[in-house]
């Protein structure tokens, strides 16, 4: 693997040239006209689905196997249309995604297929379905009778088609013998029934290695195609070279005394004068526990292994055998460098599993991939995992892609920008992204006895996923306040109070906080010359992430040497539309909106003493938009 100047603490290298050499070595066993299914579940066991499936796709796979629904919807939303096959049994909640995204599931259920077909029918399509046999492993899939049934039962429901049948080996890389049998089980079962499919498979990568499964024309590729053996006698059928580096660095080196003890409860001691490297990496990244005082790291090509318990950030070697260890030398954990280095060499060492540390790895890494020694693309480190709930169809995506298509005049201007947009807000954070939906502000200004003010009501509404049982409402009296807040996220809504007035009850009155028809309790603090209300109701945790309607209402006193009036949209929002009323006598109000987003020039209407500015409902408008009244 190439040398890299150590950017991170810790990092993965996947090498996509050598999976490509696995799949291309794994091929070789496949049956004439025999396909495959690229497993890329977990994240393709640690290594990233998109990446490994778009591989696996060019190398002809006929579909990418993940474990559940939310696994499926990112390989949707980064993109990968080809088909892709949910492996484990569906719960109920994941239905109308699974079809949303058309994604097959496994069925093993004769209520689910019919709910599929409802589904599938309401949307017009047909839902594709695979079905799963159980022929002796005993986890999911139907036994015998029942399966036939359900067969008879799928392929009688007009809006479903069964695009495969498939069973599993309990010991395909162990067990010959009894793997044999499952799978003349599973074709006596199919010829029986007269049971058919365009795809029937039984067997994963360690069963195509012994033979097994080719009855099928079709097979499912794991663990194999990530370079890592399953078992001892395999390395002399097949050479498979791993695909996944991780990799760190010496943060710190010193020399400890004979007798020393390293490590939580000094469960090492040292028995000569040792030089200590310290790696920051510990079971929080994926490095097992199990490692601890038992696993081996590489520095400067030679071997050291781990001495102490591994902790939760760190781990120490011995490299006293390495005396030319410096401060930021790169240090191998897991990979390609030494047979050790293997992930079954290493889970060996403490009876683990190499299926387990793959997944686990890295889980705090950023992860390089790598063609033939040429840096290709980096993963954000978290991006593995959320999918808002309510980002639907790829909807979003398009709509955004088309807003700046059309805006820049370049369809691939406008993809590699939305793209982008994407990225930061759904992959490049480590959580969901929350965004407001039907957002409407009224302003409205009235005489009042002071001369220097307009009586202000505003009252502002949107509707969200409540996030926590209480949120905080802020004032702020400076731009730096501001941007406090806006990094708390237990704040729903700011304001930036113009400094021409005070902050006080008299200026600045809440008439009310609503979440749904609750009205919140609210409690005013002042933090700093800021005005912070906390609101809370005892019914809001039940209402805990599920979209709720925010409303807001305030009585202010805007001063009317002001002259203008701003208002300003925070957050990613679908739908805005912004009232402002004002006595008649104020008749020259000119209207600046900046939006940025789909639309770049919202509706305006004008009526005596009303102004309104509005996007379409289903409009997507960003963070950093907003209208100025100037008056
Ligand atoms: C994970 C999985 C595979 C892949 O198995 P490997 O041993 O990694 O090749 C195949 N089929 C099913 C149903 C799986 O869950």
């Amino acid at each position: 693997m190439p040398q890299k100047k150590v950017r991170e603490r810790s990092w993965v290298e996947i090498d996509l040239a050598a999976f490509r050499a696995n799949l291309r070595a794994l091929k070789g066993f496949l049956a004439p006209g025999q396909n495959f299914i690229q497993i890329v579940k977990a994240d393709a066991y640690g290594h990233g689905a998109a990446e490994i499936g778009r591989a696996a796709l060019a190398e002809g796979a006929v579909a990418l196997g993940v474990a559940n629904l939310e696994e499926g919807k990112l390989l949707r939303i980064q993109g990968i249309a080809a088909p892709v096959m949910i492996l484990s049994p569906a719960l109920e909640n994941e239905l109308p995604g699974i079809v949303e995204h058309s994604l097959v599931p496994t069925l093993t259920d004769k209520t689910q297929a019919e709910r599929f077909n409802d589904l599938a029918a309401a949307s017009k399509i047909r839902q594709k379905v695979q079905l799963k046999l159980d022929t002796g492993m005993h986890r999911s899939g139907s036994l015998e009778k029942e399966f036939a049934d359900l067969w008879t039962f799928c392929s009688n429901l007009p809006s479903l088609e069964i695009e495969g049948v498939f069973s599993h080996f309990a010991s395909s890389e162990s067990d010959p013998a009894f793997s044999k049998r499952q799978e003349q089980e599973f074709q006596r079962i199919l010829n029986k029934y007269r049971i058919s499919a365009p795809l029937t498979h039984i067997a994963n990568s360690s069963a195509l290695l012994n033979g097994l499964g080719v009855s099928a024309n079709c097979c499912r590729l794991g663990i194999l195609s990530y370079g890592v053996y399953t078992h001892p006698g395999q390395s002399a059928k097949i050479e498979l070279r791993p695909v996944m580096t991780f990799k760190s660095a010496v943060a710190q080196l010193k020399t400890i005394p004979k007798g020393a003890g390293v490590g939580y409860n000094l469960s090492w001691t040292a028995a000569r004068k040792t030089r200590c490297a310290i790696i920051p990496v510990g079971y929080a990244d994926g490095y097992d526990f199990l490692l601890s005082n038992r696993g081996v790291v590489s520095l400067r090509g030679k071997l050291c292994p781990v001495i102490g318990k591994v902790s939760m950030d760190l781990l120490c070697v011995d490299a006293t055998a390495v005396p030319a260890a410096a401060l930021g030398d790169e240090v191998i954990l897991l990979g390609n460098a030494e047979p050790e280095l293997r992930a079954e060499s290493l889970t060996a060492r403490y009876h683990g599993s190499a299926y387990e540390l793959l997944c686990q790895v890295g889980r705090r890494a950023k992860r390089h991939y790598y063609e033939s020694r040429r840096l290709v693309t980096s993963a954000p480190m978290a991006r593995r995992d959320f999918v808002s709930s309510d980002y639907s169809n790829s909807k979003l995506s398009q709509i955004i892609q088309s807003a700046i298509a059309q805006r820049i005049d370049s369809e691939e201007m406008g993809e590699l920008i939305s793209r982008e947009i994407l990225r930061v807000f759904f992959f490049n954070k480590d959580r969901e992204i929350l965004y407001r939906k039907d957002f409407h502000h009224s302003i409205r200004f009235e005489e009042c006895d002071s001369q220097q003010h307009w009586r202000t009501f505003t009252s502002l509404s949107f509707s969200k996923i409540l996030q926590s049982d209480f949120f905080t409402v802020a004032c702020a009296t400076s731009e730096q306040a501001l941007k406090a807040y806006f990094k708390r996220r237990d704040v729903e809504y700011r304001w930036l109070m113009d400094g021409n007035f005070n902050l006080g009850e008299d200026s600045f009155l809440l008439t009310s906080v609503r979440v749904n028809e609750l009205k919140l309790d609210t409690r005013i603090h002042f933090r700093n010359s800021c005005m912070e209300i906390r609101c809370s109701h005892p019914d809001l945790p039940a209402l805990v992430g599920s979209e709720v309607r925010f409303r807001i209402d305030t009585q202010t006193q805007y001063p009317k040497s002001s002259h203008q009036l701003s208002v300003f949209i925070t957050e990613l929002t679908h739908g805005v539309k912004i009232h402002f009323s004002h006595p008649e006598a104020l008749d020259r109000i000119e209207i600046i909106p900046v939006f940025s987003g789909q639309n770049k020039y919202p509706r305006i209407t004008k009526s005596a003493g009303a102004i309104t500015v509005s996007t379409k409902p289903e409009e997507w408008v960003f963070p950093q938009s907003g209208v100025v009244f100037a008056y």
